[in-house]
This record gives structure tokens, C-alpha cells and sequence, in this order.
């Protein structure tokens, strides 16, 4: 698909509601818009001659051509590739990916890995719907849950996570409600799989299926977090670049049995979402690396510009810096090689490996932060504003006062980056998207628990405290 008929496809009478408005065109909408132009990134590597062998991929029958993100994974060097892949596209679109066919594959794999039978004939259907119309797939799983103790059907309001109210000859309708759904306002179509392992009582919240955008009464709820007018001046990246995230409520939305992928069985749905979790994991910790790099990048160039590059305690913070950074690369570059294939002939991550990659991004997150600050300095939030820059009578003041070991305007920029990615709103929102994007922490610590494999480990400590 060409970046202009992916902007004219959106604009399908979809339901999003922005700000207290209903929305007729997302791209008319300026905050909307912002996230609609990450996602076009996608569609124009695609296009992009210098990116053949990275983005496109070919079907070895019919040798249609499609976008790579859509590569079944069948070796550890597949999962490699969709690595770099990911972390091309995120440094496009600044530190944050399009996520448009990153997210959407990583729920078609799994899909593809659990469901037998005619379920899986119909997953591989959409599979081919997706991968040949080169479309845009969000996925909804994480449900609005209510009280956290409580499991689906405990729930005071027995909407509070998404269920089936009714089952018909052609399809089902469900209702409820899914939160912080990325990149749904510009997607054209959602994959909505169950959020956790469910019991014989859960079996109405026991559901797996994909339906476009545009179904009617499927509304999107897009939230403002960083809206509005950002100057490229303040907020170099966030200027150009915002994931939109939706409350994603279905309203009594009749889903056809052929978009059906789970009805009725709790016993699939851990399976359906540790398996999604699997991938998405790991294309989480594929997109972080840029923006971990920057971090290194603007704290070493602060350091030099505010003429300390060699005092001690800035080596001390950059050593550790590089070493966050190195090490959930290396981890993340770890769990591609030390990744398995399964009876389909289907590569995933190493589970453990991912989690640990992902845990250990997210733990350090916020002490990274406070690194590059210390690195920079106060003006991160007392500089000046870009009317300030653009004002020949201020100007001058400012280029003479706020220069360091290079000239002001220099000075200025990255500290504007650093602003912009770690302490302004788009900070905010990064810091929050580390800790519980693609899981909290506590579910990373439950995962690499549950993945390990302590038998080497107790054997070795039993055998040196003399007890076999
Ligand atoms: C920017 C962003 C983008 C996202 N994109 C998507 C997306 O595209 N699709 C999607 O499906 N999801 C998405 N998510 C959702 C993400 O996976 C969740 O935020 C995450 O799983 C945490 O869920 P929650 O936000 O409901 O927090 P909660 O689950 O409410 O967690 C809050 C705290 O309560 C704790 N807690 C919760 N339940 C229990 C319990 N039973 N016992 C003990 N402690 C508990 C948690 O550990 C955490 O400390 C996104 C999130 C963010 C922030």
C-alpha cells in the first residue's frame, strides 16, 4: 500500500471520539494526524529502494511481494532480522515504533502456534488477509479489569472485561471494554485475544477474534496524553512523532463466526496470551535500543558541550549508561539466538531470555533518566521557549548567556532532545511505556520465574553443600 492510500483508507467512517469530539477524519485532526504520519513511516519503507532486502519480503510460490514484518519467523536468524527490522522502523519514527504490523504480527504468530483445527485454518486465512492487503492490525488484549482480585466473572459489573453476550447461526456479539489500545485509531483492523488464563466460569469471557476498525459499534476513545501543539524548537522528536492509544469499547459488536478464533474455551486462553506476550516481548525490547542509544548519545555530547566530558563522576554515569543500554541489546540479541522452533516449524524467542531483556530495560529505566539529566543540567526545564529563540531582540541575550564549550544554539538543541525524551510530557509518556507497556514488571519477574529451568542450579548447590 502506498503512504497515500493508507491516509485514504482511514478515512472509512470509523468511530473515534478525541477530546470530547466525535472525528470524522483522522487526518484532518492534528494530534491524530501526528500518529497517523508514524505509521505512514511504515508504508514508506516499503517503498524505499534502499530498504528492499530489510522491508519486503516475497511469497516463494506466487512471489507476491509483502511487508517483512509479516515473515513467519522459521529460524533464530528470521528472529534476528525482525529485530533490526524493528529497530530501523522505531529509529524513523524517532523512539517510537509505527507499531502497525509490529504488534499485529507478533498476535498472528501465536495465533498460528496454538489453534488447531478449523480455528487455525481461519487464523491463516486472515494471516493471508493481512499480509497481502499490507494492512495495519492493532491488537486489543489488556481488558479494563475492574477490580484487579477479582477474576472475569466475579466482577460487580460483568462488562469489565470483554465478553460474549450472544451467540447466532452467523457470529457472535460481544461487549466490554479494552484499554490503552495503540496505534487502533489508525489501524484497519484489531485482533482482540484474552488477557489472561481463565476457568470453566470465565468461558463467556473466553474469546479470540479480529474485526476491522470501522464495524459498527466499536468505539475508540483516543487518549490526549501529549496532545496538542508541540514546536520542534522544545520538543525536537514529539513534534513529529505520538502513538495514539484508544479505550476501545464494544458496544454490542457482532463479529462473523469466520473472524472467530476462540469461542467458549478458557482452557486456550493462558496459552493464547503468554504466547502473544512471547513475541510481543520481545518486539518491545526491539524498539527500546534506539532510544536507550539516544540516551547514551545525548549524555556523552551534553557532557562534552558543557565542557566535562573527563570529570569522574560523568564517566561513572556514562560507563553505566552504555552498559544499560549494551545490556538489554545484548539480551534481546541473545533471545533471538537462543530461540527455539516449534512443531509447526514456527521460530519464537527464547521466553526467559525476552523477559529478562525486558525486565532489565524496565527496571532501569528511571535511573537512566536521572543520568542523563545529572549529565545536563537544570536548563532541561528553565530554558527558554521557541518564540524566545526565533525573537531577534532575545536572541542575542540568549546565545550570549546559555552558551557552554560550544555555542549556544548547539547547547540548546540537545538540550531540548534530552527535555523532550526524559523530562517534558513525551518523557512522561516514555517513562510510563517502560514500566507497563507490554506488561508491568511484576508480569516479567512471574515469567522469567516460570521459564528457568532451576535443576542445574539446585543439583550444583546441593552437590557443594555436601548433600549428594
Ligand atoms: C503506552 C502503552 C501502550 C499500550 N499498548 C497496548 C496495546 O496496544 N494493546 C494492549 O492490549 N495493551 C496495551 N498496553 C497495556 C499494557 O500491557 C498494560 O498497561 C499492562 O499490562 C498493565 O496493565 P494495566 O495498565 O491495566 O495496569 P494494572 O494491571 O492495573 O497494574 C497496576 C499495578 O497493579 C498490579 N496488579 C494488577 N493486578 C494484580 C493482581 N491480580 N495481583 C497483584 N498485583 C496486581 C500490577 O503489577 C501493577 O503494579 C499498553 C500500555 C501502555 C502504557
Amino acid at each position: 500500500m502506498s503512504p497515500e492510500a493508507y491516509r485514504e483508507s482511514l478515512r472509512d467512517g470509523r468511530s473515534i471520539f478525541y477530546r470530547g469530539r466525535r472525528i470524522e477524519d483522522v487526518n484532518q485532526e492534528p494530534d491524530l494526524k501526528v500518529g497517523v504520519e508514524l505509521a505512514v513511516l511504515d508504508y514508506e519503507m516499503g517503498e524505499d529502494p534502499s530498504l528492499r532486502d530489510v522491508a519486503v519480503d516475497h511469497d516463494p510460490v506466487t512471489g507476491t511481494e509483502f511487508s517483512r514484518y509479516y515473515r513467519i519467523p522459521k529460524s533464530c536468524e528470521d528472529l534476528t532480522d525482525r529485530l533490526h527490522l524493528i529497530e530501523l522502523g522505531t529509529e524513523r519514527g524517532g523512539t517510537i515504533p509505527p507499531l502497525i504490523k509490529e504488534i499485529g504480527t507478533d498476535a498472528l504468530f501465536a495465533l498460528l502456534r496454538v489453534l488447531e483445527g478449523e480455528a487455525l485454518e481461519k487464523a491463516k486465512a486472515f494471516y493471508q488477509h493481512c499480509r497481502d492487503g499490507d494492512l495495519a492490525v492493532a491488537v486489543a488484549q489488556t481488558d479494563v479489569k475492574g477490580d484487579r482480585s477479582l477474576s472475569p466473572h466475579q466482577q460487580e459489573d460483568p462488562d469489565l472485561y470483554l465478553r460474549v453476550v450472544e451467540q447466532r447461526p452467523d457470529g457472535i456479539v460481544v461487549r466490554g471494554a479494552k484499554a490503552h489500545t495503540s496505534a487502533s485509531p489508525n489501524a484497519h483492523e484489531l485482533i482482540v485475544l484474552p488477557t489472561r488464563a481463565m476457568g470453566p466460569d470465565d468461558a463467556d469471557y473466553a474469546v479470540a477474534f479480529a474485526v476491522p476498525i470501522n464495524t459498527e459499534g466499536l468505539n475508540l476513545y483516543v487518549s490526549s496524553f501529549s496532545g496538542g501543539e508541540h514546536n520542534e524548537f522544545e520538543h525536537p522528536l514529539s513534534s513529529r512523532t505520538k502513538m495514539l492509544e484508544s479505550l476501545t469499547v464494544f458496544d454490542d459488536v457482532f463479529v462473523p463466526w469466520d473472524r472467530v478464533f476462540l469461542c467458549g474455551e478458557p482452557r486456550l486462553c493462558g496459552s493464547i496470551a503468554l504466547t502473544f506476550v512471547e513475541y510481543h516481548r520481545f518486539t518491545a525490547v526491539s524498539y527500546k535500543l534506539p532510544l536507550l542509544d539516544a540516551f547514551v548519545g545525548a549524555a556523552a555530547t551534553i557532557a562534552e558541550m558543557n565542557g566535562v566530558p573527563k570529570a569522574g563522576h560523568i564517566r561513572d554515569k556514562l560507563a553505566a549508561l552504555i552498559t544499560y543500554a549494551e545490556s538489554v541489546r545484548a539480551l534481546t540479541e541473545m533471545a533471538a539466538l537462543r530461540g527455539r522452533v516449534d512443531a509447526h516449524g514456527i521460530a519464537y524467542p527464547d521466553p526467559m531470555t525476552t523477559n529478562m531483556a525486558k525486565f532489565t530495560f524496565a527496571k532501569g529505566f528511571h535511573e537512566a533518566v536521572a543520568q542523563v539529566q545529572e549529565c545536563a543540567g537544570g536548563l532541561l526545564v528553565t530554558g527558554p521557549g521557541q518564540e524566545d529563540w526565533d525573537s531577534p531582540e532575545i536572541r542575542p541575550v540568549l546565545e550570549k548567556y546559555l552558551r557552554g564549550a560550544v555555542p549556544a544554539e548547539e547547547r540548546m538543541r540537545m538540550m531540548n532532545l534530552i527535555a523532550d525524551i526524559t523530562a517534558r510530557d513525551f518523557g512522561g509518556y516514555h517513562a510510563v511505556l517502560a514500566i507497563h507497556a507490554e506488561g508491568s514488571v511484576e508480569a516479567e519477574k512471574m515469567q522469567i520465574l516460570r521459564s528457568y529451568d532451576p535443576q542445574q542450579a539446585v543439583t550444583r548447590a546441593r552437590q557443594f553443600a555436601g548433600l549428594d
